[in-house]
């Protein structure tokens, strides 16, 4: 199939209590275990990038890191006959144009740091252009902190305000929106829980589909009743990282003369199309994609 806009899917997932799986992807062979594993569990998948996988998909050009991906993707999505979405992760106002001209078919403005007013007159500004061409937009209340790996004040998290929730989904028109719940990006292990209570009180006020950001640091538990109360977009990253190199690592301590990239590869992507197809099923997403 050609790239989709998964927006059916989302409010479809949405109707029913589960979530489509958002996955991040840094390489090639992360992107193929992704419609592999999306095929092989006939759900609708989202192949996701971030702005660091652009700039080192690019090679310190992250427009040329689109490109890239917007090619891979747009094959890869071919390759398979569930519906797959190429998403924009934390874009800035110039990377969602771009990557909207380029093919992707789903696009989030990362409006973080900006005041609450800035943030909804750009996403706004981008919900037009976007469902103009058809695009699913993403935006964000409240901001899921990315330390990347550094220390990060847990009590300076500024968790999404169901008010501000509100007002933001009604003045913006957006697909979806992300909402800060207590995780956090790229966390190693599952030590943080959500404030569903805050989730109850934004579902209760707002339509949108619900996104969760930072999903390896929390509880599957935690997941699993966020996925019954309207999170119906699950971003996974790290976990699959986990996977992913873990795989090269073992495959390398077993045979340290080895030097062919495709032998420790393609276990990697092995590694990967299981994990994917984990959460997937987890997610409830399995057998979706009709
Ligand atoms: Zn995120």
């Amino acid at each position: 199939m050609t790239l989709q806009n998964v927006y059916p899917w989302i409010l479809r997932a949405q109707k029913e209590g589960w979530a489509v799986g958002a996955f991040n992807a840094n390489t090639l062979e992360q992107v193929q275990a992704i419609v592999i594993a999306a095929q092989a569990e006939h759900a609708p998948a989202i192949i996701q990038v971030s702005r660091r996988a652009l700039t080192y998909i690019g090679s310190d050009n992250e427009i040329q890191g689109l490109k890239y991906i917007a090619a891979i993707g747009k094959v890869a999505a071919e390759s398979v006959t569930v519906p797959i979405a190429l998403h924009l992760d934390h874009g800035t106002e110039s990377e969602v144009l771009q990557a909207i001209a380029l093919g992707f078919t789903s696009v989030m403005f990362d409006g973080d740091g900006l005041p609450f007013d800035k943030n909804l007159s750009i996403t706004k500004r981008l919900c037009n252009t976007a469902h103009s061409l058809g695009i699913c937009m993403e935006a964000e209340v409240g901001e899921v902190p990315k330390p990347d790996g550094k220390e990060y004040d847990e009590s300076a998290i500024e968790l999404t305000q169901p008010d501000e929730a509100a007002e933001f989904a009604k003045a913006t028109d957006a697909d979806t929106l992300a909402v800060a719940l207590g995780s956090v990006h790229g966390l190693k292990a599952k030590t943080v829980s959500l404030d569903l209570d805050r989730l109850k009180e934004i579902r209760s006020r707002v339509t949108t589909p619900l996104v969760l950001h930072g999903s390896s640091g929390v509880s599957d538990k935690d997941i699993k009743q966020g996925v019954s109360m309207g999170l119906c977009k699950v971003n996974v990253a790290t976990q699959l990282s986990q996977a992913f190199t873990g795989a090269v690592r073992e495959v390398l301590r077993k045979n340290e003369e080895l030097i062919d990239p495709r032998k420790y590869l393609v276990a990697a992507r092995n590694a990967q199309i299981e994990i994917v197809r984990k959460r997937i099923r987890f997610l409830g997403a399995s057998g979706k994609a009709k």
